[in-house]
């Protein structure tokens, strides 16, 4: 991941899943002694996704030792919180002088390994698995999440801001981001915090946010790439 000690004011975007509460950690360990701006976006049917951020700042700053120079809270509506977001982040590049913003996307897990994985009775069985149900939400997945995007991970945010913008994993996929968190040994205290869930329901806890099981395609992905990593690299280190 390109890190450079020496930019002083550093963005995050920062919705509360695996991969930005991971980046986020990242950044705050890597730059102690920058200012860190995380963007959250809230919208009527995600109303709860600040708490979310919260509670991933604070744990932050209790591995990090690192608390935000501001946690900046965007709101916006669901059908068209790309742009929201992306105004949200022009605002806060001009008003807190951004040197560079970090996104932490990443691509589909391959289609065809989560079906193989699903289509395992002893799978469904270990994690409640409906076939039907988790077969539909894994064909119905964004499809322009499938492949990386053309760009590079650092490109500069061209033409408005002429900063850097950093997206490390735009090649990779969620088992990639387990294994971060194996790596980095937050994996039993960050990765419990961190949301899955795309499920348009409005939920009432912070908690439900976490994870519905096979209701839509993340969580599913984030339990084969749970499950998956296990096998293919330790046996232990997953909780
Ligand atoms: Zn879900």
């Amino acid at each position: 991941m390109y890190i450079n000690k020496k930019l002083k004011n550093i963005a995050v975007e920062l919705s509360g899943g695996a991969e930005s509460s991971l980046l986020y950690y990242l950044v705050c360990k890597n730059y102690q002694d920058s200012n860190i701006y995380p963007i959250t976006l809230v919208t009527e049917k995600k109303p709860l996704y600040a708490d979310v951020a919260k509670r991933i700042i604070d744990k932050v700053e209790e591995l990090t030792n690192k608390s935000p120079a501001k946690h900046i809270v965007v709101h916006g509506s669901q059908s068209n919180y790309v742009d929201a977001l992306d105004k949200g982040v022009d605002d806060t590049v001009e008003k807190y002088n951004i040197d560079i913003i970090y996104t932490g996307m990443t691509i589909n897990a391959p289609a065809e390994d989560v079906i193989k994985w699903v289509e395992s009775k002893e799978i469904r069985t270990k994690y409640n698995i409906e076939l039907q149900r988790a077969k539909k939400h894994i064909n119905g997945r964004d499809k322009s999440r499938d492949n990386p995007p053309s760009h590079d991970t650092i490109t500069t945010l061209a033409p408005k801001h002429k900063i850097l913008h950093c997206s490390p994993w735009n090649d990779q996929n969620k088992k990639a981001i387990i294994g971060m968190y194996c790596r980095e040994e937050i994996h039993q205290t960050l990765f419990p915090l961190t949301i899955s869930c795309a499920d348009d329901k409005i939920f009432d806890t912070v908690e439900e946010y976490i994870h519905c099981g096979d209701q839509c395609f993340p969580c599913i992905e984030r339990t084969w790439a749970m499950d998956t990593f296990k096998k293919d690299y330790t046996d232990e280190q997953m909780v």
